[in-house]
């Protein structure tokens, strides 16, 4: 073991870091590091090897990420070092002005962390702020900018889990905005599609619309401006946020958007203050805990919704006498309509009623053989269940639910000690609120919009002062005997929670690999009067659905999934998607024992 910690703390010597990597000793046998070998050059949506792994939906961020684990680094230090560079190659979903959730599991003390790094309301925020703005408007404003939560989780991280400092965490990230990357079509299509809104700030503009157009696939992008506002904060740490100069240029921004002269956007200001971000902070939280056919499945608590409803809907599944696409449905819709009544970032989520084998039960017997009727109502986690009661009419209403974009990013890592690290990071819409903080080469968040906008009373999820919008993002980790065996997650709003349920209903109840489990054709149930699916799941699934009462309508595309599954003897597989949102990279350290 020693022999062991040693070597690693050598070899990052070697490779020229400045910073010592000291990783605590683990008791499970470790993979023994072996000479780097030759990089890939190809971004490949599945690997398999030992020693570690990484998937991300960007072949520079996964590259990262190995280089830090390269280096010596843990998982930890490798999964900041990706969300700072995917905040550079991915600036439209990630970025140190957005928010995440990490799921970690430290292979020395045998156990699931989580870290919330959700963004806040500012205390000025009230329930009814956001009454009566519309939806398109609120996306594009001040006032949907949160207060900040990347940049504290990253320093809260690295401090409990990680062994690097976030000035050495972010040097990857500098280099790529420095030197620059090549625009893929995915970039080039996501800056097309906000050409419209980048226009009316003269600091959008100028950054991703270069002589008034989107940088053309091919091309070298570069940003020099956040390489500098990097290393700034590498040097300065998260203060300079959170209460200093670039937190007083955030507050600037956000309170009068450089909105381009001559243009008619009706850009709202926003309510975030300097002693907002002074208050902000990341959280460990406990993370939510469910058995599935014998695995521990852990997940993110509130508020993020993604752990419970997940959750929740694997525990109906597991009392069905046999598990389909037409379960996977139901269940799914039933676990919404639980989530929309009862998860929030408020005191008192009766999360252990929605996760227990009783309510399961109770939710269970409203599953039969056709689809149920919408909306399903929520059910009552009160502790008290009987067996299956009669049919109950339908009382509540709901509103539609809109088609759900590919927001976000989602990336596992592992390294050669055992840790693994979901993570989920976003700035909300495509873009976030598609405002640059001028000169320093990052977009704001609009995660505030993932309120409900009310009046909604009793609505667990209206805003308040210093408040969390209820978030779906569902990184997750699943351990067998206690031993790792997958770590899974994926953008897209809300059906994020969806993505990730179908991931591990084909993996565990359809017997596919983990690649064919994140390649299959998706389709969501979020208690909707229809189930938004792929065209592949429609061709498939859409006959025999059809005739059982479900009603499918077409979304191109759901989710961008990244995985890791502990095969026997130390192998790792590591899954990106082979064709969704351009495709993602997977990589291991090692092809080779
Ligand atoms: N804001 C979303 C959430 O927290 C994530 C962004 C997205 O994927 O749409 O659920």
């Amino acid at each position: 073991m020693i022999t062991r910690r040693l070597a690693v703390t050598v070899a990052g010597i070697l490779a020229g870091s400045s910073v010592l990597f000291v990783q605590p000793a683990v008791a499970s046998p470790p993979v023994e590091k072996k000479p780097a070998e030759k990089k890939p050059v190809e971004k490949r949506p599945v690997a398999e090897g030992y020693g570690g792994a990484v998937a991300t939906v960007d072949l520079d961020a996964s590259e990262a990420a190995l280089g830090i684990l390269r280096k010596g680094g843990n998982a930890m230090d490798a999964a900041v070092a990706a969300a700072a560079t995917l905040g550079v190659t991915e600036p439209y979903s990630a970025g140190l002005a957005g928010g995440g959730f990490i799921v970690y599991y430290d292979a020395r003390q045998k156990k699931v962390h989580t870290i919330d790094g959700r963004e806040t309301a500012p205390r000025a925020m009230t329930a009814t702020s956001l009454e009566g703005i519309p939806f398109d408007d609120a996306v594009t404003s001040g006032l949907s900018a949160g207060v900040p939560g990347s940049v504290a989780q990253w320093e809260l991280a690295l401090r409990r889990f990680g062994t690097i400092s976030l000035k050495e965490a972010l040097k990857p990230a500098i280099k790529i905005a420095s030197k620059g990357f090549t625009v893929d079509q995915t970039f080039y299509d996501q800056t097309a599609a906000n050409a419209d809104r980048f226009k009316d700030f003269t600091s959008t503009a100028k950054l991703y619309l270069p002589g008034g157009a989107p940088p053309p696939v091919g091309s070298t992008f570069r940003n020099p401006e956040l390489a500098e506002t990097y290393r700034t904060l590498g040097k300065e740490g998260g203060g300079w946020l959170y209460g200093g100069r670039l937190g007083s240029e955030v507050v600037a921004t956000v309170k009068k958007p450089p909105v381009t002269p001559g243009s008619t956007r009706n850009v709202r200001p926003g309510l975030m203050e300097l002693s907002d971000l002074k208050a902000y902070r990341a959280i460990e939280r406990p993370p939510t805990k469910i058995t599935y056919k014998g695995m521990d499945v852990y997940g993110m608590a509130p508020p993020s919704s993604g752990g419970s409803t997940v959750g929740e809907a694997l525990k109906i599944l597991e009392v069905l006498p046999k598990v389909g696409m037409h379960e996977y449905l139901e269940a799914s819709r039933l676990s919404f309509a639980d989530r929309g009544k009862y998860v929030g970032d408020i005191p008192g989520v009766p999360l252990q009623e929605l996760l227990s084998d009783g309510f399961a039960k109770e939710r269970a017997c409203l599953i039969g053989e056709r689809a149920m009727p919408h909306p399903a109502p929520a059910g009552d986690p009160d502790g008290a269940y009987g067996p299956c009661p009669a049919a109950s009419p339908v009382q509540e209403t709901q509103a539609p639910v809109p088609a759900e974009g590919p927001e976000t990013t989602h990336m596992v890592v592992t390294d050669s000690w055992g840790n693994v690290v979901a993570y989920n990071i976003t700035i909300e819409s495509t873009g976030g609120n598609g405002i640059v903080v001028p000169g320093r080469g990052f977009l704001l968040n609009n995660e505030l919009t993932d309120f409900t906008f009310g009046p909604a009373p009793g609505d667990p999820n209206l805003p308040a002062p210093g408040k969390r919008p209820r978030s779906s993002m569902a990184p997750t980790i699943v351990l067998d005997g206690g031993r790792p065996l997958l770590a899974l997650g994926s953008p897209g709003g809300s059906t994020i929670i969806t993505t990730v349920l179908q991931i591990l209903v084909n993996r565990w109840d359809l017997g596919m690999s983990l690649p064919d489990a994140l390649a299959a054709p998706r389709a969501t149930q979020r208690n909707t009067a229809q189930t938004q699916a792929e065209q592949g799941f429609i061709d498939r699934y859409g006959p025999e659905l059809t005739s059982r009462g479900h009603s499918l309508v077409l979304n191109p595309e759901i989710g961008a999934a990244t995985a890791v599954e502990f095969l026997p003897q130390g192998r790792l597989q590591a899954v990106a998607e082979p064709t969704r949102r351009g495709g993602g990279s997977a990589l291991v350290m090692s092809e080779r024992r």
